[in-house]
């Protein structure tokens, strides 16, 4: 079912990140939920950039987030970064430190109409305020004591230079906003209290220059400003917001815009139901991507972390089926749990679905070490050596340890396995590997799988052994485990990989090396 918006205006939605760190999985699963949704409803999406926390702000994480969320295949219609660097767009700028002298202006336009007020409690008379309310079980909220100064009291401050912040006067309680996700949400009066738009200049003295000495202007402040201005129809964020929400509704009407529609969306939790954090291992997109988990396995699994397909079955859904079908109606207010054995799933699954060409361009970093040595890139051979080691990985990181029997052949360590002794201890083993080292000995060339096809049914004849104890002495000679990735295929990558300059045995050399010359 399709969410009702009135036809008239064009949905408009964005993805508002700080650039104070690496891209999460709830920020990114808050940017794709956007980029769907705008998507589905043939409205815009817009990426603006959050960073009026000049200490915590660094332009490297603006260019990694950009990275990221093009590497997850999401775009924009407005805002940095956009895809061959199209036009950022007719609303800008998208970066909220180039936009002081709009909040400048619109803090101005509050208190002519006295709809703010400059409020000069000193730090100590606020941290008394809370004690008291801590002491008394109040809520801590501020107790007005700025709100109907007189015109004469303020001028003598000014006069005085003592340094101010910016309230809001809330003057309609209680505060109620409509929550795709979660309904009617109001609050109680009493536990908002008028908030500060714009910070003392006397808290961050350094910003003094930065902010034409107007101090800082708040988060709650300078998002619903942009939201409104940038015409943004819903906000659809993380409920870690949720609590901000009422102090932005208040103002939206301060200035007498249209609220928007929200949906928050649920927390992320860990396996042992606590806020998912680095604890629980690898939580930015860039560290999946390291590990090797394809985008589209990663945006699946992020879609799911919340909503669920119509059906309540089908799990397996491309970014493009996803902007066909994704609704709000259908995200839970619950919280999610991160299951990474569900995410590894559907690595394994797009894995599995992807062409060989890509897989091995994409394999290429986690062979770097061993290939450095090779004089061409080996391309063909690593695309052949990727596809028969892929289907049995969750992640492509999995890669060198899979190829193991290819590149790290050692025959004693093989002996002396302990999975390999008995196996080797059975008689007939012996008279196996005597037969196949003699044949290799007298041959000249590489060793196709039609050779060794051919070895082994002589062999078979000669000793009588068959099944496990024909095949699994010589295993354990060539690869070193009696089990592992399709033979046929493994044995001209062993043969010609030998020939590549990585120091790979051949097969000659395997034996020479475990039944000795
Ligand atoms: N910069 C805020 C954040 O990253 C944006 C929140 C919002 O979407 O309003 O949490």
């Amino acid at each position: 079912m399709i969410e009702i918006v009135s036809a008239d205006k064009k949905i408009r939605v964005r993805f508002a990140p700080s650039p104070t760190g690496m891209v999460h999985v709830g920020n990114a699963r808050t940017a794709l939920y956007n980029w769907l949704f705008a998507r589905r409803m043939g409205g815009e999406f817009l990426l603006r950039i959050e960073d009026t926390d000049l200490e915590r702000s660094e332009a490297h994480y603006e260019t990694k987030l950009i990275e990221d969320l093009h590497w997850l295949g999401l775009d924009w219609d407005e805002g940095p970064g956009r895809l061959n660097n199209a036009p950022e767009g007719a609303y800008g700028p998208y970066r909220q430190s180039e936009r002081l002298e709009i909040y400048a202006k619109h803090t101005k336009q509050l208190l002519n109409e006295g709809k703010a007020y400059r409020c000069f409690c000193t730090p100590e008379e606020l941290a008394q305020d809370k004690t008291k309310a801590i002491r008394t079980h109040q809520p801590q909220v501020y107790p007005g004591r700025c709100r109907n100064l007189s015109k004469e009291a303020i001028e003598a401050n000014l006069a005085a230079g003592k340094p101010f912040a910016v309230r809001l006067k809330i003057e309609n309680h209680p505060l109620r906003f409509h929550d795709l996700v979660r309904g009617e949400v109001e609050f109680a009066p009493e536990t908002v209290s008028d908030p500060i738009l714009v910070r003392s200049s006397s808290e961050t003295p350094y910003a003094i220059n930065a902010f034409a000495g107007t101090g800082v202007p708040v988060y709650n402040y300078v998002v619903t400003v942009d939201d409104a201005l940038m015409g943004i129809t819903h906000v659809i964020r993380g409920d870690d917001h949720l609590s901000n929400t009422p102090k932005q509704v208040a103002i939206y009407e301060a200035f007498g815009w249209k609220v928007p529609e929200f949906a928050h969306l649920s927390t992320i939790l860990g396996a042992d139901r606590e806020r998912l954090s680095k604890r629980h291992g690898a939580t930015s997109i860039a560290s999946f991507r390291e590990m090797g988990y394809l985008p589209e396995a990663l945006v699946n699994y992020l879609a799911l972390l919340g909503w669920g397909a119509e059906d309540g079955k089908t799990e397996t859904f491309t970014l493009d089926e996803l902007a066909r079908v994704f609704s709000l109606e259908r995200v839970t207010p619950s919280p999610a749990v991160f299951d990474f054995d569900k995410l590894n799933w559907l690595n394994r699954h797009y894995i599995k679905l992807a062409a060989p060409e890509r897989l091995a361009k994409l394999a290429r970093p986690y062979f770097a070490a061993r290939l450095e040595k090779a004089a061409a890139g080996p391309e063909s051979w690593l695309k052949r050596l990727v596809a028969l080691l892929a289907p049995s990985v969750d992640r492509l990181d999995e890669l060198p340890a899979k190829a193991a029997p290819v590149f790290d052949y050692d025959a004693e360590a093989a002996r002396a396995n302990p999975e390999n002794a008995p196996l080797l201890a059975v008689e007939s083993a012996q008279k196996v590997l005597a037969e196949f080292a003699s044949r290799v000995r007298a041959h000249l060339g590489p060793v196709t799988p039609e050779i060794f096809k051919a070895w082994m049914n002589e062999i078979k004849a000669a000793t009588g052994a068959k099944g496990k104890e024909l095949f699994h002495p010589v295993r354990i000679a060539l690869t070193g485990a009696h089990s592992g990735p399709e033979f046929d295929k493994l044995l001209p990558l062993i043969e010609e990989g030998s020939s590549l300059g990585l120091g790979i045995l051949s097969v000659r050399q395997r034996v020479e090396r475990f039944v000795g010359v």
